[in-house]
């Protein structure tokens, strides 16, 4: 039998930026007994869920779930609006814009890629001007699509999208807009139709509060035009299928019905409380985390405050300490599991989540085990990060929640 008693009391500290920790009350609605997919009650939810997660894209037009990881979701982006060798333009802010453009690159999309050279580049938010410019000089209008990270998970920075969108206008370019806002959807501010993004790629397993699973494309009638001549192969990810059929609250092959049942719940919370509250809260949040590592004296991997993200906070290690080996004593100590530094910046920092079903204590819980297992690892500290983030929580109180 697998040995489940690595946490033997009380709750691991789930502080990776996804997957974030699940509310007990989605995983009481995951628990319902699985229904028939084909039956009248799976087409309510299904209907449900597309209305639901139109208001969390903010989207009049349809949106496809799919039984997959964010990286199908990604695949599925590509593959239903481009066809083979197609030019795409893609913006290197980490290790997740690196990925997508791995995985473009194996389906035989040709990619540039534009961002700021080394580490550096890693510290910054989307530079728009660069995609202006690049769009601008071409002229034959042989790049199809522009690829950009919303919030860019391995390193916590949440770049500008209506910036983006301003380029592309800017450059009078009929390029699609394709954004990744896996991490960011449903804890940063986003608005699918709002900035004409052509296809929003997100999953469940961050600011949604879901398990790991299910992943989403949201569509506009531009990429729904594209779709009907790009030839790229696919199946499974075909949009024309699903657009049919999910008229009717159904799925071309079955979905995750107890998933599913977790996502309307999560959009129940996330739509009760209201949009604007829950990005208000991981802000609030992202700025208390902060207030700790200025107070460490250990610098943020995000070196622009205006592209500091509310998910997630990256804190880099002083030369010669090894963020994994700090990690590793969080973990085995305390019970906390933090990001890891993947790519570039591997065992050169380590990442703390504020997302999704947080609160001010488990933070300041989490805070706690970083500052013990930093010190253990023979990091001098300034001063307490913890104490400045109770002091930052205190003096800004959370304003009551005003239920309609
Ligand atoms: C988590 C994440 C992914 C990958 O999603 P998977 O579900 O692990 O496939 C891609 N992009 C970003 C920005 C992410 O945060």
């Amino acid at each position: 039998m697998l040995n489940l008693d690595f946490h033997p009391t009380g709750r691991h500290f789930l502080q990776i930026p996804g997957p974030s920790p699940v509310p007990d009350r989605i995983l009481r609605a995951m628990s319902l007994p699985t229904i028939d997919h084909r039956g009248p009650e799976f087409a309510a939810l299904g209907l449900k869920l597309m209305a639901d997660m139109q208001k969390i894209f903010k989207t009049k037009h349809p949106v496809m779930i799919y039984p997959s990881s964010g990286t199908g979701a990604w695949e599925a982006a590509l593959v239903n609006t481009l066809s083979p060798g197609d030019h795409v333009l893609m913006y290197e802010t980490g290790h997740f814009a690196f990925l997508w453009n791995k995985l473009a690159t194996r389906l035989g999309i040709k990619t540039e890629v534009l961002g700021l050279p080394g580490v550096e580049g890693w510290r910054h938010g989307v530079n728009a001007d660069m995609i202006e410019q690049r769009l601008k000089g071409d002229t034959s209008h042989s790049i199809k699509a522009v690829c950009v990270v919303h919030n860019e998970t391995s390193t916590g920075v949440t770049s500008d999208i209506p910036a983006v969108r301003r380029a592309i206008d800017n450059a009078k370019h009929p390029a699609l807009l394709l954004v990744d806002t896996i991490s960011g959807l449903a804890s940063a501010d986003y608005r699918h139709d709002e900035w004409r993004v052509d296809v929003t790629i997100s999953g469940s397993q961050k600011g949604l509060m879901l398990p790991p699973g299910i992943g989403f494309n949201a569509l506009s009638p531009k990429a729904i035009e594209a779709s009907k001549q790009a030839t790229l192969p696919k199946s499974f990810w075909a949009w024309d299928e699903m657009l049919e059929i999910n008229k009717t609250g159904y799925y071309p092959s079955t979905p995750n019905t107890n998933l599913m049942y977790g996502l309307s719940e999560a959009c129940d919370m996330i739509l009760g409380q209201g949009l604007d509250v829950v990005f208000k809260r991981h802000l609030r949040w992202g700025e208390g985390v902060r207030s700790a590592v200025n107070a460490w004296g250990l610098p943020i991997q995000c070196a622009d405050a205006k592209v500091y993200s509310p998910i997630l906070t990256g804190v880099m290690t002083p030369e010669g300490i090894d963020a994994d080996a700090v990690r590793k004593v969080i973990y085995e100590r305390f019970d906390c599991s933090l990001g890891t530094g993947l790519g570039k910046v591997k065992g050169r920092m380590f990442r703390i989540g504020h997302l999704g079903d947080c609160n001010d204590l488990t933070l300041i819980a989490a805070l706690s085990a970083c500052e013990m297992g930093l010190k253990l690892s023979g990091v001098k500290l300034a001063d307490s990060g913890v104490q400045a983030a109770m002091d930052f929580f205190s003096a800004h109180p959370v304003p009551p929640l005003v239920r309609s």
